[in-house]
């Protein structure tokens, strides 16, 4: 199977190339030319396997220049019950609000308690196999400039893996006390954790400055390394997040909630537009879904595009209690548009050049009506994501982020605008525990708050009795080894000297 730029279809790479680049040069995204055509008996078959079996499956269909062991070895790495707190990395909790029944696809299970490891955990041995096979004998240097749950996941994936080096840069005061002491405390050999005095746009701009000067790219090959990107427009991230939803779905069957070959509602909580995508490609591969339910929280630009047709990011921007979806511009939106429009990379190239330039574009009536008819966009605000939380808890005993929050609430007005009643799952991206300050404040308005992020946490954990997923709770007792804070024009002498490569 090969890859074609979306902005160029004449741009051909392999699988291996796609990871390894992680963007092409001509700017555009890296899509597979076509889709594995999963039948009813390919389906059925992957009813017995268990995660694994059926994460092996789909990769080896997307892969094809990986090896079957090369494949085995990456899934069997990066899944394993011990890492997921579980057999099912990616297991369904049934419950319901207001008499609809909720299948909630937790994806939080992973090292750092947000959905990003279900990509981030295996994309560093896929990419290391990916250099292997492309710039033999190099090592992979990944600079992540990241707003929280991003940076942690991939020093989680990356640590210790061989013939790889990362370097995180967050923003001083851009990320909560939970996510600062995550990063702050990562073990691991080849890791290191810097703090930009800054936003997040200048910890991404400095990162994307480093990328692409020539000179600091010739000291990197002189020393036989190579820059790589770990962001979500990698199709290593993208290909794991379709398993789990072709795995939510043999769930479903298997669960008895469904029927073999009845169709699902999916309902994605949405920044970058990464996830609701990796749905949508699951179905072109012969997935039955119905509708795809976009949920957006105050930075509503996708419901509006949905709607109308027109992307138009020049609009406030909100910081939300769902920080992970505060984003004006979803990269893999560009995607879902090459598909939509029948690979027409002419067309893409011209809205996204339209984006960058007007921060503007506007799409066919063609496409505008595809999109009306599978996806439904909604989106709420921070009171209502609370007042959720509130309802889903004190009806049901079911604890949820923020994030997850938002998702349940734009489904509730799914339902109660279109009365469509097929079984829904819904994309659960975090632990309750992340966001324990808001979580807190939705199940008990006006509790006195404690001083500390973990007195927050033991604090949620008493009142609601959900036990604090290990991983949080044991960051407690650790101390920090990072605290290094720089200035936006020192990140490349800090690249450089962390690289021992001055
Ligand atoms: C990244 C993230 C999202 C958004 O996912 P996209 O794939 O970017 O749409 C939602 N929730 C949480 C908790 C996240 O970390």
């Amino acid at each position: 199977m090969l890859y074609s730029s979306t902005q160029n279809k004449n741009e051909v790479v392999s699988a291996a190339q796609a990871i390894a680049q992680g963007i092409s040069k001509d700017g555009g995204l890296f899509v597979p030319q076509e889709f594995p055509q999963y039948d009813e008996a390919v389906l059925k078959s992957l009813l017995k396997e268990d995660y694994r079996g059926r994460a092996k499956k789909v990769f080896s269909d997307f892969l094809t220049d990986f090896t079957e062991e090369e494949i085995d070895d990456c899934v069997t790495k990066a899944y394993t019950a011990e890492k997921f707190d579980g057999e099912n990395p990616a297991p369904l909790a049934f419950t319901s609000l207001d008499g609809k029944e909720l299948n909630i696809l937790e994806l939080w299970h992973g090292p750092t308690c947000a959905f990003k490891d279900m990509a981030l955990q295996i994309l560093p041995h896929l990419l290391t196999k990916s250099l292997k096979k492309t710039y033999d004998g190099k090592d992979a240097v990944i600079l992540v400039a990241t707003s929280g749950d991003t940076g942690k996941a991939a020093l989680e994936g990356f640590k210790d893996v061989d013939h790889t080096k990362i370097i995180v840069f967050y923003p001083v005061n851009g990320v909560s006390p939970m996510q600062k002491h995550q990063m702050n405390t990562q073990e691991g050999e080849n890791v290191k954790v810097c703090a930009i005095e800054g936003n997040f746009d200048d910890a991404q701009t400095g990162v994307k400055r480093i990328f692409t000067t020539p000179e600091i790219a010739e000291k990197l090959a002189e020393n036989n390394m190579l820059f790589s990107s770990a962001n979500s427009i990698n199709w290593g991230r993208l290909l794991p997040q379709i398993v789990y939803y072709i795995s939510a779905y043999c769930d479903m069957v298997n669960e008895g909630k469904i029927a073999f070959g009845d169709k699902i509602n999916v309902v994605v909580p949405t920044g970058n537009f990464g996830n609701i995508l990796a749905s949508y490609y699951a179905s072109l591969m012969g997935l039955p879904v119905n509708k795809f339910i976009c949920a957006s929280n105050s930075n509503n630009v996708l419901t509006d595009f949905i709607n109308t047709g027109v992307y138009d990011k020049n609009r406030q921007f909100y910081t939300t209690m769902s920080p992970s979806m505060d984003i004006l511009v979803s990269s893999n939106l560009e995607r879902l548009l090459y598909k939509l429009s029948g690979n027409d990379d002419k067309v893409t190239c011209e809205w996204m050049t339209a984006l960058k330039t007007e921060g503007k574009y506007e799409v066919t009536d063609d496409v505008k009506a595809v999109i009306r008819d599978k996806f439904f966009g909604g989106f709420c605000d921070d009171a209502q994501t609370q007042a959720t939380i509130n309802k889903l808890f004190s009806e049901n005993n079911y604890l949820c982020d923020t994030h997850t929050a938002v998702a349940v609430n734009v489904y509730e007005q799914y339902v109660e605008k279109t009365g469509d009643n097929t079984p829904a799952v819904i994309a659960s991206t975090a632990s309750p525990y992340k966001f324990s300050k808001a979580v807190l404040q939705a199940v008990a308005p006006g509790c006195e708050l404690p001083e500390t992020e973990f007195d927050m946490v033991d604090k949620l954990s008493k009142l609601t009795g959900m036990k604090v997923p290990a991983p949080l709770a044991g960051l407690k007792n650790k101390t920090a080894r990072f605290s290094d804070v720089v200035k936006s024009e020192e990140m490349r002498d800090y690249v450089l000297k962390s690289l021992s490569i001055e």
